[in-house]
């Protein structure tokens, strides 16, 4: 059984200091992933001494629609993104994605923080947020540094926080209306499925020519960690997206995750799979109308 000493902050402030003053300290935010990898005593866990349980701090609880971002606090649940109207208006795939996650239970304890910083292969919230080009605020006693995402994941289960940080803050840069999202996900089954596959893909199409002038593809659980997939991106940038050939791509997509990952037992399936869902989800970016 491991053992530990179990802290509870009521505040950043107090997490902050409690983070600075104890080595080998793990944070608790909803605990659906880091109380199942104790209970399993997970060889993925580092050697631990300290839980420091954050789940109790309001300041964390929020999403705020600034200017240029929408901004949510790292203690937003899955279900709280679903609920959201700014969420629904400006990234309705993001609600997608929250609503395909686990069960009931697990989105109303499920935190976006804590499913960004666990850096599951399989997090369903890492590729839309990553699309977007999000940024997360680390905080720590020394003050606050802010990254993008996609150097905030730098590994299986692995990210570049330091031990005396916490995230505090996912910032989400709003973008035009002639942005169009999908995220597709093929699941082991309907409830509490964790994804076999999943991809977000966001694109900027002009209303005149339907020219794509910026796209960003992410597909999870297709390799080690997510990322994008920039030369797919290169190939389809600039092109009018009622002409891609689809058929192509979808078999370039599945060659630049097996360039990645090298032949594995699953390739054979996720291969043609994930040209399945990145057909489906450039289908639908290219058949959808204004997103206001
Ligand atoms: C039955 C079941 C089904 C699930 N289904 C899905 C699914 O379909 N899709 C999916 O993506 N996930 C799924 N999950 C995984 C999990 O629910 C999500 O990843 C969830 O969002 C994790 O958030 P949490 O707040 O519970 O994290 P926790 O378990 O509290 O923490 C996870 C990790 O992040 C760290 N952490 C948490 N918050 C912070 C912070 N603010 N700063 C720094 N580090 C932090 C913790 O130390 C820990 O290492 C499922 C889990 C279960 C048990």
């Amino acid at each position: 059984m491991i053992e530990y000493d179990f802290l509870i902050a009521k505040d950043v402030d107090s997490a902050l200091e409690y983070m600075h003053k104890y080595e080998n300290i793990k944070v608790l935010a909803g605990g659906t992933d880091i109380l199942v990898d104790i209970h399993k005593e997970s060889k993925r866990l580092e050697k631990f001494d300290y839980i420091l349980d954050i789940s109790n701090i309001k300041g964390l609880q929020y999403i705020n629609e600034k200017e240029d971002n929408v901004e949510l606090g790292a203690l937003c649940t899955h279900t709280m993104l679903i609920q959201s109207n700014v969420i629904n208006k400006y990234f309705p795939f993001l609600v997608t994605a929250a609503k395909s996650i686990g069960s009931v239970q697990i989105r109303n304890r499920g935190t976006v923080g804590g499913n960004i910083s666990n850096a599951s292969p399989a997090a369903d919230l890492i590729p839309p947020l990553m699309a977007l080009n999000s940024k997360i605020e680390l905080s720590s006693i020394n003050g606050k540094r802010y990254i993008p995402l996609d150097q905030y994941i730098v590994g299986p289960y692995k990210t570049s926080k330091n031990q005396d940080e916490l995230l505090t803050k996912i910032i989400i840069p709003k973008v035009d209306e002639n942005y169009r999202f999908s995220f597709q996900k093929i699941g082991r089954r309907r409830a509490l499925n964790i994804a076999r596959l999943n991809l977000a893909v966001v694109a900027k199409i002009n209303e005149q020519d339907s020219k794509i002038e910026d796209i960003r593809i992410v597909p999870g659980s297709a390799t080690p960690f997510p990322i994008r997939f920039k030369n797919i991106e290169r190939e389809i940038l600039n092109q009018k997206a009622n002409q891609l050939n689809l058929e192509e791509l979808a078999k370039k997509i599945g060659d630049e995750m097996v360039k990645i990952t090298g032949e594995r037992w699953s390739t054979p399936y996720k291969k043609p799979a994930l040209g399945a869902i990145f057909k489906k989800a450039i289908m639908e970016i290219s058949n959808s109308s204004q997103r206001f």
